[in-house]
Formats: C-alpha cells, structure tokens, sequence
C-alpha cells in the first residue's frame, strides 16, 4: 500500500518560483511540502543566470584590462580560468543545494525529494509516497537543455550549459550550437579567455528573438574579437573522436575540442503527468491564467507557462499565485512591461515588444534608434550599442537598449512601459548629463 499524506500545498519542482512560492506558503502557516528532484533552488543558481555571470564578470574584467594599452598606460594580461572555477564552486557550495533546502525547511516546509508526477486532481506521486493537496498543488517544473537529434551526437561527450559551468579549464576551442541568449553569453565569456570559438547558428542571426540591430552588433563585435559566427547553419552530423568534435553544416566541416549545444529549452509534460488533470501532455508550454491558475486547485509557474524562461518571470508567478493561493488580493499577470536582458559585451537590454511583435499586433507603430554615441559618455566610452524604441500612439510598448549596462539603462525605460508614461511625458525629463541613459532622449526625438 502507498503512504498517503495530507497536507495543504504540494510545490513540484523548486526553481526559483517554486522555492519562494513553497517558502512563503509554509510562513503563512500553511503545510507545504516542496518536492525536488534535483536542487532546490532549480537552473538559476547552480547552472544558469548565477554560474553564467560569473564566468562573464570574470571575461568582462579580462576585456577591461586589455582596455588598458589604448587608455591608460600598459597591462599585460594572462588570464586563468582557475579563479572563475574556484568562484563557481563556492557559489554552488560544489552544486550542494544544502542552504537552500534548510532555507525552505527553517520556514516551516518539509522537503520531499524525487521526481513527483501528478496522479490525479490535487494529487502527486512521489515514488511509492501520494501527497495529497487540500489546498493547492502548484507546478514549477523547470525546463531542461534541447538536444536536438542530430545524427552522431548521441552519447558523445557534448555540452550543454550544465556542463559548460562545471569546466575546470577553458578548452583550446569550442563550438557553440545556437545563439540565443544562452550560446552568445558562453561564446563571449570562453572567447575572452583565450578559447577559440566559433558560432553555429540557424537563423539569420544571433538573438533572432530580440530586434534584429541588437543581433547585428552582436554578429559585429563578435566577429572583430575573433569569434566565428556562422548563420544559417543547421548541424547534420556530429563526429567525435580523439578528444575533437566534427561538426557539419551547410557543407562544412568543423572542429573544435568541446561541442556546446544551446539550441533552446523544454519541459516534458507527459513525464509530469499532467493529463491527469485535463491538461495536453504534448503541448510545450502549460497554459495559465492571469492568476496563474491552470486548472481545478492547480497553480503553474515559471518557465513552463512560456510567458519567458527568465528568473524574475518565475518570481513575479510565484508571488501572483501564492497571494491567490492565499485568497489574498492584488494585479493579476501583466508582461507588458517584461524586462530581459542578454549579458554580452555590448549588453542588451530589452523590454516589451519588438518592432515587429508590435506591427503583428496591427498597432500604430512609430520606432526612434539612435546610437550610443550619440550621448556624451557613449562617445567618451567609445562604445558601442544603440537605443531603440517603439511607441504605438503616445505610449512605448517596447525598447531595446544595447551597450555597457543595456540592462540597467533598460530599466527606465520599462518603468515607462510599466506606469504607462506618455512619450510627451518622457521628452520633457531631465536626464543626467553624461549618462549612457541621456541616449533615451535623443531616441525619443527620433521617433516617427
Ligand atoms: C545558462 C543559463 C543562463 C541563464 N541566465 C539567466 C539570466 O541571466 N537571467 C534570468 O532571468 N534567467 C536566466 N536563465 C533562465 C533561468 O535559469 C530560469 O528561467 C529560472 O531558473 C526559472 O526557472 P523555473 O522556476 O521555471 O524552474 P527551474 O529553475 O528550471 O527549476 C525547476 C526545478 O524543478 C525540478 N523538477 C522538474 N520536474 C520535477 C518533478 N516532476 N518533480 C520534482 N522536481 C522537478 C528540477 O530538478 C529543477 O530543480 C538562464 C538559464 C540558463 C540555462
């Protein structure tokens, strides 16, 4: 016979959304078991956002130095990935999830590990344990890196961005299968320490989602600091034999040591059960309302809505549902003003939609560009990126701001998207003499 134990909230899976939602819950009083099969905490600590800035923090400060020679005086620099290993190992506690897992239990919680599969309504399965929610079960499954069947690849010793943050070394070259936001970090980051790499992307540029400036300067800069970007290219066939990988795309051939795979992400629906709550296992995303609510007693967060693999979309779920798990009162999910950011060198901040996204909509679209240079500390900094915007009637429904700190500069222009800041508003501020942010102003008055 089973164990059966009752309680009030059942969490499956505790990526971020999930360990804060599950957290929260259990302080409010309520029985919470978060069940994990992995580490609690999910992607973002261990292998993701946290890992990846890491290494970019330490190949940024690589890239500054070399800065040096132009601007002030001579550096020589010989970079080591020794310290960048060391650091990703202390901030995973060597990818042991211990701290966040009493972090949840000091709360209250109690921790279930394993994988946990929905077995009927407010039900899941736990190995031989049924938890039963009298509340809520809320679904924060994460997603896992795409492997795309691409013949060869199969049992070689392949990448994805797992392994890619756990390399002790930087290997003598890599090639990198996709260039979203996941391959061009990678790519950026190994490259600064000495590691050849080259990009095998499928579109017609990197950050195909994002506007299409933002990709060109990426596909610009990469190219000057010796990084190959090859667009267009689907990889057919995957070799590998002492220590090198063969890739061919497009009729070509190449090679390199290690073979990184970034080719996107997915959830499996039908491994999670989720039919036995009425919902399509084959589908790619779970469907969620604006309360975050994806069928009778049942709360879906993070990723796997597909409202935008980020951090703070799993957070910003997790606080909507747990208030309506609550009863309590507050906005339902709004994405207009979703920020996201690409840690490159030009960084590059985005919010809302793209130019095209918005013309899809049938709006009115009106867009300003302008180049970084174009403010006073852009010139001094010679740096380069641009500030994008785009404004249907006299509100902004999207920007794009690339260059040092896009991602900060970013955030006031979503604050504007957010609190729905008239453009006639926007152009009569003040800002800050010599700012990157300055450029907002110029792209406001190129708007047409
Ligand atoms: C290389 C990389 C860099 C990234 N950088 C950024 C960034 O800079 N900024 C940003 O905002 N986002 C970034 N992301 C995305 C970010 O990591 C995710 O969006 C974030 O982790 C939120 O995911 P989540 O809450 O949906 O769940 P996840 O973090 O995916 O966690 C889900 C958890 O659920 C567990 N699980 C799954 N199914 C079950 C089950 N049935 N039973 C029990 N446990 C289960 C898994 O083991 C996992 O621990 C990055 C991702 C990657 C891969």
């Amino acid at each position: 016979m089973a164990e059966v134990t009752e309680v009030d909230v059942v969490v499956v899976g505790m990526g971020p959304g999930g360990e804060d939602a599950a957290g929260r819950l259990a302080e409010a009083g309520l029985d919470v078991i978060g069940v994990e099969a992995g580490l609690v905490g999910g992607e973002c600590p261990y292998y993701g956002c946290i890992p990846s800035k890491m290494m970019i923090r330490a190949a940024d400060a690589l890239a500054e130095a070399r800065r040096v020679n132009r601007l002030a005086g001579e550096a020589k620099v010989r970079a080591s990935w020794d310290p960048v290993a060391a650091r990703l190992r202390e901030a995973t506690a060597d990818w042991d999830d211990k701290a966040a897992a009493d972090r949840f239990t000091d709360k209250g919680g109690r921790l279930v590990r394993g994988f946990g599969r929905v077995s009927g309504p407010r039900e899941v399965t736990v190995g031989e344990r049924v938890l039963r929610a009298r509340r809520a079960v809320v679904l924060n499954p994460g997603t896992e890196p795409v492997v795309p069947p691409i013949e060869g690849l199969e049992g070689t010793p392949f990448w994805t961005n797992r392994e890619a943050v756990k390399t002790t070394r930087a290997p003598e070259s890599l090639l990198v299968l996709g260039g979203g936001p996941i391959g061009v970090e990678m790519a950026q980051a190994f490259a600064r320490f000495g590691t050849r790499v080259t990009v095998l992307e499928g579109g017609r540029r990197p950050l195909s989602r994002e506007e299409p400036e933002a990709g060109d300067l990426v596909a610009q800069v990469f190219e000057r600091e010796g990084i190959a970007v090859h667009t267009g290219q689907k990889a057919e066939r995957v070799g590998y034999s002492d220590g090198r990988f063969t890739v061919e795309a497009g009729g070509r051939s190449f090679e390199a040591e290690r073979f990184l795979v970034a080719t996107g992400r997915k959830t499996d629906l039908g491994r999670l059960g989720v039919a036995k709550i009425g919902l399509d296992e084959s589908a790619r995303t779970i469907t969620v309302d604006e309360r975050m609510r994806a069928a009778d007693g049942v709360w879906a967060i993070g990723d796997v809505t597909g409202h935008g693999a980020f951090t703070h979309v799993s957070m910003y779920q997790a606080a909507i549902a747990v208030r309506d798990i609550l009863g309590q009162d507050g906005p339902p999910a709004d994405y207009r003003a979703l920020p996201r950011v690409t840690f490159t060198d030009p960084e590059v901040g985005a919010v809302g939609l793209t130019e095209a996204q918005a013309r899809e909509k049938g709006l009115d679209v009106r867009t300003g560009c302008t180049p970084l240079s174009s403010s006073s500390r852009g010139w001094i900094h010679e740096a380069e990126g641009f500030i994008k915007l785009v404004a249907a009637g006299d509100e902004l429904v999207g920007a794009t701001t690339a260059g040092p700190a896009g991602g900060e500069v970013m955030s006031a222009l979503a604050v504007a998207i957010h609190g729905r800041v008239p453009v006639s508003a926007l152009k009569h501020m003040i800002y800050a003499y010599p700012t990157f942010h300055r450029a907002i102003e110029t792209a406001l008055a190129e708007l047409k």
